[in-house]
């Protein structure tokens, strides 16, 4: 089973996933995650997308179809791929449709986590303040500046992806703004 959670910087689709590799055996994607790490480890990709990043917008679409290229052809024995924050493009949703099938495999859901703007912002600025008073710094990008970029790009980049899936007969959207466990649950019954 390979599924796409969709849904703006803050809806909680990392967290959603998180849930779905530990009771599914699933593996996550997160091209996020994968840039932030290269970002760290301080390679030439890394610093190439770094200011890119801290700003909001979106990095290449040719750097994020290569990361989730190899993570696909890495293979393993797992209970199919989460993919969270990819695609955000039209290009990357037509790429993954060419890799998944070129391996022989399909998409079996696009599910959006549908939410509103104030929770987003009021997610996004805790999140931030959280890290920091456990000590740690917040993401470079969980700042209110470059959270108006992010919902930007997300309007007007990766929103059209709702319509690319409806019209594929794959998306379903669930409501966002419940708790965790409610949202888990709601994921639950679309995967059952
Ligand atoms: P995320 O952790 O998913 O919120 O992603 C953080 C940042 O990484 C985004 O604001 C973009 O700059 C970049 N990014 C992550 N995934 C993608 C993607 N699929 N396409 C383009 N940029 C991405």
């Amino acid at each position: 089973m390979n599924i796409i959670l969709l849904g703006p910087p803050g809806a909680g689709k990392g967290t959603q996933a998180q849930k779905l590799v530990e009771g599914r055996n699933m593996v996550q994607l997160s091209t996020g995650d994968m840039l932030r790490a290269a970002k760290t480890s301080g390679t030439e990709m890394g610093k190439m997308v770094a200011a890119v990043m801290d700003r909001g917008d979106l990095v290449t679409d040719e750097i994020v179809i290569g990361l989730i290229r190899e993570q696909l052809e890495a293979g393993g024995d797992h209970g199919g791929f989460i993919f969270d924050g990819f695609p955000r493009t039209l290009a990357q949703a037509d790429a993954l449709g060419e890799l998944l099938s070129e391996m022989g495999e399909t998409l079996d859901h696009a599910i959006e986590l549908e939410v509103n703007d104030e929770i987003l912002v009021d997610r996004i600025l805790g999140r931030a303040a959280e890290a920091v008073a456990a000590g740690g710094t917040a993401r470079a990008d969980d700042n209110e500046e470059s959270l108006k970029t992010r919902l930007m790009a997300y309007y007007k980049q990766t929103s059209p992806l709702l319509g690319y899936y409806y019209a594929k007969g794959d998306l379903t959207s669930v409501d966002g703004l419940g708790t965790m466990d409610e949202v888990e649950a709601a994921i639950a019954d679309v995967l059952a």
